[in-house]
């Protein structure tokens, strides 16, 4: 046994300390970063917030409203290949701004996915997205190299916390690395297993990993204010995935309930009940549920929020003199709070 002693940090054990800074507006903020892979040839431009792959975020709609922003969108993996045939062929989608995701089951399909869309002459989703809960296995690592080895395509792989796993990740054939144990506002694998790790010293650490050998990652879970999302780019995400913040709209998933005339919409985990039981059909003996099942307040469209984020973003980059998000980790200091 042996118990780390220095301090790991979460979103709101930190507060961002202000600088001098020449910017003048924050409209002068560029949020569009440009990116290069460790192994892909590709490249991608935009504003570097995903929403999540959950069902209730990770829908068509979501990503029709991402794109206008060049935002992605991880698509979730419960729609059928015809579905994401109709949403490219009615231009709800654009390949450019999505991530197809698998599970290790689904991965197996992933050449007949493609396949497929290629057949019927559509443009296919330009990022793959291999999602697991526990991205330590050796099995999940032979995943990536096998995915590696078949796709182009910029490859995102996760989820850890721990800079060793990043790099082997990395060295396995993944581009981005996704950085999330516990933080999601709908998990409950910290209570239910013990198991996770701080998501800013997670994200400050795994970013130090993955940078070094060319690589990057995604801030996935924790961030419940665009402060959070600002803090998450400051430790050196290079991508923030959201949940929480994107449900409860117009375009999230997940069904309407009125109660004393007031309008909400259900949000709930991967691993909750309510998942398990709507596409497997019932909870596996030996499996506890991790997540739970919330009602949000309905929100109303998606792209207020977006500016809300955006806004909030733009502005904690002026107050810090960072010209684009790129800068900010070098721009940031952290001030801890005494709690
Ligand atoms: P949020 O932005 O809501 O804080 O976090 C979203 C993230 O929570 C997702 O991208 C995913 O990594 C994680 N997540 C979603 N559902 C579950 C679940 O049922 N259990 C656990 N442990 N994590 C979940």
């Amino acid at each position: 046994m042996r118990v780390e002693h220095d301090f790991k940090l979460d979103f709101d054990d930190v507060l961002i300390r202000p600088k001098r800074s020449t910017l003048s507006s924050r409209r002068l903020v560029d949020l569009e970063r440009e990116f290069k892979f460790r192994h892909s040839s590709t490249t991608w431009k935009g504003i570097p917030i995903i929403s999540a792959n959950m069902d209730t975020t990770g829908t068509f709609e979501i990503a029709e409203a991402f794109k206008k922003n060049k935002m992605l969108t991880a698509i979730h993996k419960f729609y059928s290949m015809e579905e994401w045939a109709g949403a490219i062929k009615s231009n709800q989608i654009d390949g450019e701004y999505c991530a197809v995701t698998f599970g290790v089951e689904e991965a197996e399909n992933a050449d007949d996915f493609f396949k497929y869309l290629k057949s019927e002459n559509l443009s296919t989703p330009k990022f793959i997205c291999l999602d697991v809960a526990n991205g330590y296995t050796e099995v999940f690592l032979d995943l990536v190299k096998k995915i590696r080895d078949k796709f182009d395509n910029p490859l995102i792989a996760g989820n850890v916390v721990t800079g060793e796993m990043t790099e082997a990740l990395i060295l396995a054939g993944a581009d981005i690395v996704k950085i999330g144990i516990g933080p999601g506002s709908v998990c409950t694998t910290r209570t239910v297993t013990g198991v996770g790790y701080p998501q800013l010293s997670a994200i400050i650490e795994c970013a130090d990993a993955a940078h070094g050998l060319r690589g990057h990652v995604i801030s996935d879970g924790g961030c419940s204010t665009p402060g959070d999302v600002a803090k998450a780019f400051g430790a050196g995400a290079d991508f923030v995935m959201l949940g929480g913040m994107l449900a409860g709209h117009e375009e999230s998933g997940g069904k309407v309930i009125e109660k004393d005339g007031k309008k909400y919409k259900e949000f709930y985990g991967m691993s909750s009940d309510t998942a398990m039981e709507r596409y497997y059909g019932d909870i596996k003996e030996y499996r506890a549920s991790e997540g739970e099942t919330i009602s949000l307040e309905y929100r109303g469209p998606v792209d207020k929020t977006v500016q809300q984020i955006l806004g909030g973003i733009r502005s904690a980059a002026t107050y810090i003199g960072a010209k684009d998000l790129k800068n900010m980790p070098k721009c940031i200091s952290f001030v801890l709070k005494y709690k």
